[in-house]
């Protein structure tokens, strides 16, 4: 479709082409009618000469008539002869012979009382000339009235000559201007239809002329504007940058409101602005007297109010991830990282002796292996209920793992710090009864008595952890106090050092890995690649129990070469399956540990390993945590050239990282992984929808996937796919498999209906 643009050439309308043929057509018949009447012109004047002939002919009748009167008198008083009365009468007979234009003769217009007295005339001429002439005076006497009548009726012919020849002339000028007033007609006919068509073309073209400049300067218009909006766009693009670039840390609202009114007034020159904060949300006002349309305060409104609900659902997250980087989220105590950071400010405030208690649930891991994870939970959640009870809110309440708490606590001596460390032991424990078998809870104990500003905070934990090693020695309800002299300790971890060591020797790790889904295709299209260790004697160990340890021992970068090379298996037996993995790309998730990152050779090393088995770059998803990529510079250019070669990379455990989250537009990155503490809510508590819905809006505006871990059921599942994320795993789906059941698994799946 499309309107013509620019200047239409002026085309006639019918009504203008009908009075252009019209004044043609008049135009035509005038010339016609000139050439035409030219010989009637000619007719007229000899007409008008002929006419004026008549009249002459009268006229000599006339004379005629008078001249035979004279001598027809002379000859009675016989001053003439006969013959010059015959003479006389000769003559105006000739005369009266003449014919006349309309074919009479010159007798014939004579008037019937002129025709009758020449008769009674022409009588006495012939009668008396037969007489004597001595009587012809007398006789002539008898005539005298026809006489007199017949010289009236000659005077009265000189009225009719001129009437003939007026008459004449009348006609030929009446006939004129009758021919005239029509032609003139016709030329005034033409001269209205001309100057009509004149007048109506004129207004047309004006008419056109005035639209094809409307319309041009409408397009000039709109080009004009649509260049202005590009032009704002990308200021406005360069302030979202900006605005969620910028750090969310020691900032108010208020200050926020000031930051975003002066950078947005550096993007939009051409209006006066002021951020406001009104009942704690922005908004934005604009002075009347600027350059802007209405369009474009529109779209500033609109887009400003976009990228504010992105900064809203950046801010959020950025302190939920704050949060859940300090706080273990099931009690709500500090985590190990939380403890660290107030153990600076503990350092500042106290300076006196203080006690350090670690707590562990003896035998923790029979109670989740008996009675399940759920069950486990609970008895921790009674544990620190118990702590909480148990001590004073100047105490600080730390949970390390899974199930080693630590109470830090102001004391006055080394032996009343002993002696509340062991009341609390004996009053924390708890009897458990499930499925009808009683489970006593106890508690193995280990005691630090430290000044703060003497002693790291690592330093701490790591005599923790040894009067705690000292402590589980007996079987349950240990108790050991740290002493500088702990030799036999080392003894201890260097076991654990040989065990770990010869595990990775003697293949003892075994990778599983957990189905990822896209729920609109109902197709698995890959795995995470989840590492076990089958360790002789303790059966399955899980990762988070083994992980902290090969990380102290400096094996994490020999371990993660392992699980890099043994992952890349996975995609190589995918061939066997390629027909029907072929309308998919299948990937393979490998977890990254920080440390690997920072080796210089880590990207050269995957990619001799992807080279090496012919696998495609892209079907490998490296899973790195937010703080492992922008801790130091290596780690972030070797990510950016293995994006660039085609490598997947994913932000695993996002919104639990205490870095920055702005940072994240500019990272190396295509996926985010939002942790499983998001989807599964610690015990009595809800899931934060809404951190989920902020996520999916910042991915979606930074152009990043998404992948949802920790799906554990349908409820959860058609919350995902309200919100638009449909890449998932879970146990709603599947535990991690070792390979061997992974295929079947992955084929019978997608040969269900769901
Ligand atoms: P992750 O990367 O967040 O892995 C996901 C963890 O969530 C896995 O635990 C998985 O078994 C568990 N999971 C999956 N779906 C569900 C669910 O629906 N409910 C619950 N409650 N859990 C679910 P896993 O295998 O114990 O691994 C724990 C962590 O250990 C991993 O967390 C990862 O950070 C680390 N890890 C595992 N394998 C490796 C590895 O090969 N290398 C490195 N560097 N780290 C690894
Ligand atoms: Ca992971
Ligand atoms: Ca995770």
């Amino acid at each position: 479709m499309g309107k013509a643009i620019g200047p239409t050439v002026l085309r006639l309308r019918t009504g203008q082409v009908a009075l252009l043929l019209i004044a043609l057509l008049g135009i035509g018949a005038l010339a016609g009618w000139s050439v035409y009447s030219s010989t009637p012109h000619q007719v007229e004047k000899l007409a008008i000469l002929a006419e004026s002939n008549d009249a002459a002919s009268l006229a000599y009748s006339q004379r005629e008539s008078f001249n035979l009167a004279i001598s027809l008198e002379k000859w009675v008083r016989s001053d003439l002869t006969i013959r010059d009365v015959e003479i006389s009468r000769a003559l105006l007979g000739q005369r009266l012979q003449v014919t006349l234009v309309n074919g009479n003769s010159t007798y014939d217009v004579m008037t019937s009382a002129y025709k009758r007295e020449l008769a009674v005339i022409d009588s006495f001429i012939r009668t008396e000339s037969s007489k004597k002439s001595s009587n012809r005076v007398t006789d002539f006497l008898t005539l005298s009235s026809h006489y007199e009548n017949f010289l009236t009726e000659t005077r009265r012919m000189s009225k009719s000559i001129q009437q003939e020849s007026l008459k004449q002339v009348n006609k030929v000028v009446r006939e004129r201007t009758r021919v005239e007033f029509y032609q003139s007609g016709i030329l005034l006919f033409v001269i209205l239809t001309s100057f009509v068509l004149a007048w109506w073309i004129t207004r047309d073209l004006i008419r056109t002329f005035r639209t094809s400049r409307q319309i041009l300067d409408e397009e000039q218009k709109k080009l004009g504007e649509a260049t202005e909006m590009l032009t704002l766009t990308r200021s406005l693009d360069y302030f979202q940058g900006l605005a969620l670039g910028t750090s969310l840390e020691n900032k108010t609202d208020e200050d926020f409101a000031l930051y975003f009114e002066e950078k947005l007034r550096d993007a939009i020159p051409a209006t006066e602005l002021t951020v406001r904060l009104i009942n704690g949300q922005y908004a934005l006002e604009f002075e009347d007297n600027t350059q802007l349309s209405d369009r474009q305060y529109e779209f500033i409104y609109d887009r400003f109010t976009e990228i504010i609900q992105l900064h809203l659902a950046r801010t959020r997250l950025h302190f939920e991830a704050q949060y859940r980087a300090h706080h273990d989220l099931l009690t709500g105590f500090l985590n190990e990282r939380g403890f660290a950071t107030r153990y600076a400010e503990l350092n500042v405030l106290t300076t006196n002796t203080t006690a350090a208690i670690f707590i562990d649930i003896d035998r923790f891991h029979r109670i989740n292996d008996s009675m399940g994870f759920e069950y486990g939970d609970s008895v921790i959640l009674e544990v620190a209920n118990r702590l909480r009870e148990l001590t004073s809110t100047k105490d600080t309440l730390v949970k390390l793992s899974s199930d080693e708490f630590l109470v830090i606590r102001h004391c006055e001596s080394e032996t009343g710090a002993r002696s509340e460390a062991l009341k609390l032991q004996s009053a924390l424990q708890f009897t458990v009864t499930n499925k009808g078998i009683e489970f006593k809870v106890t508690f193995t104990l280990g005691l630090v008595i430290f000044a703060p500003q003497e002693l790291t905070s690592a330093s701490l934990l790591h005599r923790g952890a040894l009067a705690r090693n000292i402590a589980q020695r007996q079987i349950r309800s240990g108790f050991a106090i740290y002493s500088s002299d702990q030799g036999q300790e080392y003894v201890e971890s260097l076991a654990e050092e040989f065990a770990l060591r010869q595990a990775i020797k003697l293949n003892e790790f075994e990778l599983y890995y957990q189905p990822v889904i896209e729920l609109t295709t109902h197709e698995v299209i890959g795995g995470e690649a989840l590492i076990r260790w089958n360790r002789p004697g303790f059966g399955l160990v899980y990762p988070d129990e083994f992980l902290p340890s090969i990380r102290d021992l400096d094996l994490h970068v020999e371990l993660g070469e392992w699980v890099i090379e043994h992952s890349l298996r996975l995609l190589v037996n995918a061939r066997l399956f390629e027909n029907e993995l072929s309308h998919r790309q299948f990937r393979v998730g490998i977890n990254i540990d920080p440390e690997q990152l920072k080796r210089p050779n880590f990207a050269d090393f995957i990619l001799e390993k992807t080279q090496k088995y012919g696998i495609q770059n892209s079907a490998v998803s490296l899973e790195v945590t937010e703080h492992a990529l922008v801790e130091t510079d290596i780690a972030f250019q070797q990510l950016q050239r293995l994006k660039s070669l085609g490598f997947v990379i994913a932000v695993d455990d996002f919104g639990t990282g205490y870095s920055n989250l702005a940072q994240v537009q500019n990272l190396p990155i295509s996926v985010l992984k939002i942790d499983k503490s998001f989807l599964i809510p610690a015990p009595g508590k809800k899931v934060d929808q809404q951190l989920v819905i902020d996520i999916k809006q910042l991915a979606d505006n930074l152009n990043l996937r998404v992948i949802a871990e920790g799906v554990e059921d349908q409820t959860m599942e058609n919350f995902l796919l309200e919100t638009g994320i449909t890449r998932v795993q879970g146990y709603h789906y599947s535990k991690p498999l070792p390979e061997k059941d992974f295929w079947g698994w992955v084929f019978n799946f997608e040969s269900s209906s769901h």
